[in-house]
């Protein structure tokens, strides 16, 4: 049987078949929007007439070098035959002349990446034809000169410059800006022209047969699924090469036909901010391409409601149908042509992570998807965006005040973003690159070739365009913050200016850009890091919570973080590095004292320093945690960390040298004996503790072993701070944790001191409070003796850091400096271990000694807090081995909820219930089909 090519769009019933009703392979073989043609027209929309050529066509004419497969060319007749019926107008009849769209459209939506020809079907005679039957001999000569200009750019490949430099020389002649303003003979002249530009590029004469120029655009968006674009495209979104596009071709209406036609783009719900109601754009008398391009000032849909109301409703219902059926929110385009609605496609709309949150939540108050449906529909990155910087109000008010607020546009990707303006992609690519410096890429519009620099971007900045422009339209996809159609800033390509009013900014200068509120600021504007109070994310999370079955905790140092984490909705403190609170400046001189003392004495006067700051910080996260754990980690890293860098100290003594020799009175000679010496006794202490491997040396319990005095005065301050807060009615439930042991001996020490001084503190009100000693695991060895060290350890907490580093043998310092980055570029790593938890490896470590802890000691309570535990393919792999919780920094806390929340559900198959919503959810396609 031979294969078939082409479906019509009402036959979504036999592509289905073919599929086995998997809608996912009809989205395959139809292409996104194909299928979606085909899904409306069976759900009753008013869609021009038209088929699909499936993207196996596009496969096969690409595998056997660009040739149309055996039987495609007599399908497309038999096609065309019947539009021709349905339509009752016949293709290349001058007197009732069919015109047709040709499209691609591939199973994921790829916007403007491939190619589009318009109004085929039109030769002298057929625009001679139409002239006469719509009485519009300006609008037959623009269709026609949009054809040729299409055919010639997209489909023969011809620069698009010197079509647009005749239209230009025409708009100047006439003192008019829009094309559609040109007069009758103005049209025939470029048409005329446009000719001519086509036969000296290609050599031959533009196609009059209406078939020939159907056979060649088909050709022609099959090939441009290999453009450079979008292959670029496909990178960047990771879609896979081997898919193929298919081919849409359908019936043109017009809404370029007077004042009772119009053209737009809406979305059913508002994909800035997610609220419940069509936002959008359209242009009354004109083609959809002008709505998209910017270049014509377009119109809100608020606007078509006045004028428009009857057919503002009917758009209203079309979008509430499609919504219902599509389970989530649509983008719409839609033609008026001359009183009568069509829809000519419709797909799941592009939205910012504020918008993603409100409508997945809406759409279940709505009773059109689940709670689960809602937590697959939210990606872990959408919620971190909540988290990206936005401009501090004092700062920006400043701002304001200095007259440093340059204009308003339009805020169509929200978020903050600071940088050098760069006038072109490949300059914005390049700088953003070479002077590691954040870029703003500033343009009159963007199309599919600046994509690349609006990735390498911080922000974009447009000049014209609107809502649906290309630029909002990338930028939301990839949660770029994004201003368009600031209108009040003129670019000058040239001479690389941007001018407001009276200021110029030179390319390379600061400039700020709020995607929230449309502004745009000159000079750099100080950022602040958001709290997290949307109501539509919180009410998600909270669902998040209901179903994940990892606890999730944070990695807080400090009071302030905790109480941020806390927030967020972290349930505990799974690691607080004491060491971080010996680094600030004013406790190091202590720290460092007591390292270098040389007698008993002294270091027990530098801890004794130390104890009250440590049992302040302690009380402090206590208090932020209130009857949840906090799991405080003794000393971890070696002691030169502490002291200044050793070269630095050879530099200072040989320069206290020089001076020496040179200094005149007696008081500075002893002023600069004595720091001569100081710093050299430093020296010496470093000199002593340095080690060639330091990661793999004296740190962490080796280091408590050996000078049992710093974790003694770390366990009494636990222990008074505790006791210092149970008296203020709070709940303490500290965690002691011992950092990087590699036998279980190694505990006991430790074990004794932590019992020991716990009676000591706490005296009679030892039961009173709930405390845990534990361990990291963080040495392969302690993982595989983990039934041993659980006999003494009563939790176990997982430092993936060191634990990748050992069980790779790779230096975790050194790592994307050295040959891990050549590494994953030659794909012997396929990711990387810091960042995402290595299954084979560590998790099976992990997964053996989570199951010896268990046997041991039933009821252990297992975590991981490396920075794994914010990763959501990690958080993914924790639930898989069963731990209890992960535990990350304050600002992954909101993702790592959901992230353990997608674990469950995609543990039971939720994604595929996704992808493919069961029959009775999919109202009405199958039913109206069969
Ligand atoms: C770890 O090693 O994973 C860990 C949390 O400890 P640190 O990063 O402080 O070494
Ligand atoms: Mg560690």
């Amino acid at each position: 049987m031979s294969t078939r090519w082409i479906y019509a769009f009402d036959a979504l019933e036999a592509a289905s078949e073919r599929c086995g009703g998997d809608w996912n392979e009809v989205r395959g073989l139809l292409g996104g929007k194909g299928a979606n043609l085909a899904d409306m027209t069976a759900l009753g929309i008013p869609v021009p007439p038209g088929f699909t050529i499936t993207s196996d066509a596009c496969n096969a004419y690409l595998n056997v070098g660009e040739n149309l497969p055996v039987g495609l060319a007599d399908d497309l007749t038999a096609a065309l035959k019947i539009v021709e019926q349905v339509t009752g107008k016949t293709f290349g009849d001058p007197r009732n002349p069919l015109l047709l769209s040709c499209r691609s459209g591939a199973k994921f939506s790829m916007p403007g990446m491939m190619d589009t020809v318009l109004n085929i079907g039109l030769n002298d005679g057929v625009a001679d034809g139409i002239a006469k039957l719509f009485d519009d001999r300006h609008f037959a000569l623009d269709s026609y000169r949009r054809l040729i200009q299409m055919f010639s750019t997209v489909v023969m490949g011809i620069p698009d410059e010197p079509f647009e430099e005749t239209l230009r020389e025409f708009r100047a002649k006439r003192g008019v800006e829009s094309d559609g303003d040109l007069f009758e003979d103005d049209l025939e002249s470029i048409v005329d022209g446009f000719t001519k530009i086509f036969r000296n590029r290609t050599g031959r004469d533009f196609p009059v047969d209406p078939m020939e120029q159907l056979t060649m655009a088909v050709e022609a968006v099959f090939r441009s699924w290999n453009g450079r674009r979008a292959i670029a495209y496909r990178n960047a979104a990771g879609i896979s090469h081997d898919l193929g596009t298919a081919v849409n071709v359908q019936t043109m209406v017009f809404g370029n036909l007077g004042p009772d036609s119009a053209t737009g783009v809406v979305v059913s719900r508002n994909a800035t901010t997610g609220e419940p109601a069509l936002d959008g754009d359209f242009l009354i008398n004109a083609q959809g391409e002008d709505v998209v391009a910017g270049i014509r000032a377009t119109r809100t849909i608020e606007d078509l409601k006045r004028e428009m109301p009857e057919l503002h409703a009917q758009l209203e219902r079309y979008a509430g149908r499609l919504e219902r059926h599509h389970r989530d929110m649509q983008d719409i385009e839609f033609t008026i042509e001359h009183g009568k609605m069509w829809l000519l496609q419709t797909r799941n709309g592009k939205r910012t992570a504020q918008a993603a949150v409100r409508i997945a939540v809406d759409l279940v108050s709505d009773a059109i998807i689940t709670k689960e449906d809602a937590l697959m529909r939210v990606t872990p990155e959408q919620v971190e965006f909540f988290l990206h910087p936005q401009f501090d109000s004092g700062t920006k008010a400043e701002a304001v005040k200095e007259g440093r607020l340059l204009t308003v546009g339009l805020n169509v990707s929200p978020g903050a973003a600071v940088g050098i303006a760069a006038l072109d992609a490949d300059l914005a690519e390049l700088w953003a690159k070479e002077r590691e410096e954040p870029v703003i890429l500033v343009r009159p519009e963007t199309k599919p070739d600046d994509v690349h620099g609006m990735l390498a971007s911080a922000g974009v900045l447009t000049s014209s365009g609107g809502r649906t422009s290309h630029a909002a339209l990338v930028a939301r996809q990839f949660g770029k913050p994004a201003v368009v159609g600031a209108h009040k800033i003129a670019l000058d390509l040239e001479a690389r200016l941007i001018t407001v009013g009276s200021t110029v900014i030179n390319e390379g200068d600061w400039i700020s850009l709020d995607g929230t509120t449309g502004e745009l600021f000159l000079g750099k504007i100080q950022t602040t890091l958001p709290e997290i109070d949307d109501p539509w994310l919180m009410e998600l999370l909270g669902w998040a919570d209901d179903v994940r079955d990892l606890d999730v905790w944070t990695n807080a140092d400090y009071p302030a973080d905790a109480v941020r984490a806390f927030k967020f909705g972290a349930n505990g403190i799974g690691l607080c590095r004491t060491e971080h609170m010996f680094f600030d400046q004013s406790r190091l001189p202590i720290v460092q004292r007591m390292i270098m003392a040389s007698t008993d004495a002294d270091r027990a006067d530098a801890l004794a320093e130390l104890l009250p700051l440590q049992r302040s910080d302690f009380a402090g996260l206590f208090r932020a945690m209130d009857g949840k754990r906090v799991i405080i980690r003794l000393l971890d890293p070696p002691l030169h960390e502490f002291l200044p860098n050793q070269d630095d100290l050879i530099r200072m003594t040989t320069d206290l040298k020089i001076r020496l020799m040179r200094a005149r009175d007696l008081a500075e000679v002893n002023a600069l004996v004595r720091e001569l010496e100081d710093t050299e006794h430093i020296l010496a202490g470093v000199e002593a503790l340095r080690e060639s491997n330091p990661m793999l040396g004296l740190r962490g319990v080796r280091l408590a072993i050996l000078l049992p005095e710093i974790p003694e005065m770390q366990i009494r301050a636990i222990f008074e701070a505790a006791l210092q807060v149970l008296e203020e009615g709070i709940t303490p439930r500290p965690g002691i944790m011992i950092p990087l042991i590699s036998d279980s001996a190694e505990l006991d020490p430790m074990r004794e001191i932590v019992d020991r001084i716990a009676v000591e503190v706490l005296g009679e009100r030892l039961h009173e409070i709930d405390f845990e000693f534990g361990t990291m695991i963080e040495t392969p060895r302690a993982a595989i003796t983990a039934a041993a060290v659980a006999e003494t350890a009563e939790f176990f907490s997982f430092g993936t850091n060191d634990l990748t580093q050992m069980t790779f043998g790779i230096s975790r310092d050194d790592a994307e400096k050295a040959f891990l980055m050549d590494y994953l570029r030659l794909g012997v790593l396929s990711t990387n271990p810091f960042d995402t938890l290595d299954r084979d490896g560590v998790g099976a470590l992990i997964r053996s000694a989570v199951e010896a802890g268990r046997a041991a000691r039933p009821g252990i309570h297992v975590g991981i807090c490396g920075e794994h535990g914010g990763d959501p393919a990690s958080i993914a792999l924790c639930d898989e081995l069963g731990l209890d919780y992960v535990s990350c920094s304050p600002l992954r806390v909101p993702v790592a909820r959901l992230a353990a929340a997608q674990a469950v559900l995609n543990r039971t198959d939720r994604a595929d219930v996704e992808a493919n919503p069961p029959e009775e959810l999919r109202e009405g396609v199958f039913a109206n089909a069969g």
